[in-house]
């Protein structure tokens, strides 16, 4: 199927054509003409996958029908509610890339930033809304949002929403759109409070879905190493280094742990940045244009910022500490592999975090790979009383079993690497 054949007006062909994009992708293929008719649809589909193209171009689609060349009198007539600050920016960019031939205008808004610019964009009038459901909720009780003329209403990654306890918010935000809209629902996962939400709220939804639940992205390579906690950063430095990793995301489970990676690769001499909850938008922005540009070559990024950051052909994801949440690391592992790109997603798993691993693999459906040729296995340079072995109780069992002899990421000879690690090593003290 070619773009031409969704029946879209030519001035968004025109823009598609000027990005490269050939041909819709599946996601795109199912849902536009659903979007266009006008029908309720929820989509499960991964981030990756084209989701955000497949309802912002049947949105302005619709909205040029409507408003045509008319610059002046403007109504919100697309909201789109989504997670994050970043995830807003990043859908914007997508309205205005894919409408830069119509007069449709959209404003996106979220908190942690002064709200006197937002409002002054509100009241020149815009077409489409792209919000976090904090500032919305914010901005509607001050007045300055008017719903009444609304018609597409957008909940994107529904399940992170959840995850995040915005699931109220979403509710009361539902409540404020007309009842004749048109909703759709999009969400990698499809937990039963997410199956709830589109049952109550939306009429005879159509559903679509590109991977199956809970699967990974095919083309993500797939590695576990089982590291020390204390011995993560020192792997870590050691992957960057010895395997020459190149813009890689790391991923940390906390904010205070993203820092504390920061810094100690900037002890090392690698530049990387953090963005995290704790940073202002502008720094936060600021690190993400500068790995986006090549300018550090490693990000690490807790999960709730990572959530919009869209970087095309990301080839390394490394999980610093594995999720509790499974679906998480489907979400994390879906920043490679993008758009058709291969990827490597590594993941660290200390002894407390073997359970965690345990879930993954049971929603993902397969074995991880085990890569065991490296210097910083469970327990092995913990200081022993003389005589006594290596505690390696905590060792899974079937390590070598699962793993083969596995080399390291990289393909690389394990003597050089146990040479180099020795110097790391020592520079790491
Ligand atoms: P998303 O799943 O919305 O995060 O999109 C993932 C990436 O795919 C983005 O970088 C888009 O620019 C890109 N993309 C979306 N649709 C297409 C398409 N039809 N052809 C090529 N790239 C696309």
């Amino acid at each position: 199927m070619k773009f031409e054949d969704l029946n879209l007006i030519k001035n968004i062909q025109q823009a598609l054509a000027e990005e490269g994009y050939e041909a819709p992708t599946p996601i795109q293929e199912q849902a536009i003409p659903i979007i266009l008719e006008g029908i309720d649809l929820v989509g499960c589909a991964q981030t990756g996958t084209g989701k955000t193209a497949a309802f912002a171009i049947p949105i302005i689609n619709n909205i040029h029908r409507i408003v045509g060349s008319n610059k002046k009198v403007k109504y919100i007539r697309a909201l789109i509610v989504t997670p994050t600050r970043e995830l807003a920016l990043q859908i914007g960019e997508s309205f205005d890339t894919y409408g830069k031939y119509t007069n449709i205008r959209q404003l996106t808004i979220f908190g942690g930033v002064n709200q006197v610019s937002q409002v002054d964009q509100l009241k020149k009038g815009v077409d489409v809304l792209v919000a976090t459901p904090g500032r919305l909720l914010d901005l509607h009780k001050q007045g300055h949002i008017n719903l009444d003329h609304m018609h597409h209403l957008v909940l994107d990654e529904a399940d992170q929403m959840l995850d995040m306890g915005f699931i109220n918010d979403v509710k009361k935000i539902i409540k404020l759109t007309p009842e004749n809209r048109q909703t759709l629902l999009f969400s990698a996962t499809m937990p039963i409070p997410i199956r709830e939400l589109a049952d109550s709220f939306l009429t005879k939804p159509q559903y679509v879905s590109v991977t199956p639940i809970s699967s990974t992205a095919e083309k993500v390579k797939q590695q576990v190493y089982f590291v020390d906690k204390g011995d993560k950063r020192k792997l870590l430095y050691h992957l960057i280094r010895n395997e020459s990793l190149n813009n890689v995301l790391v991923f940390t489970r906390t904010k205070h742990g993203a820092d504390n990676v920061v810094k100690a690769l900037k002890k090392n001499g690698v530049e990387s940045g953090a963005i995290h909850g704790d940073k202002s938008q502008n720094s936060r922005q600021r690190v993400l244009d500068a790995f986006k540009n090549k300018e550090i070559p490693v990000l690490v990024a807790t999960d709730i910022a990572a959530r919009g950051i869209d970087i095309e052909s990301l080839p390394y994801v490394i999980n610093f500490d594995l999720p509790n949440i499974p679906e998480t690391y489907v979400h994390r592992i879906g920043r490679t592999g993008r758009a058709g790109n291969s990827g490597l997603a590594i993941s660290f798993c200390g002894s407390d975090e073997l359970t965690y691993l345990k879930d993954i693999e049971k929603l993902i459906k397969m074995k991880i790979k085990v890569i065991d040729g490296h210097p910083y296995p469970f327990d092995a340079n913990a200081p022993k009383p003389e005589g006594q072995k290596p505690d390696l109780r905590n060792k899974p069992k079937n390590t070598n079993q699962r793993s083969g002899k596995a080399k390291p990421a990289g393909g690389g000879d394990g003597s050089r690497k146990s040479e180099a690690s020795k110097k790391n090593k020592k520079r790491w003290y």
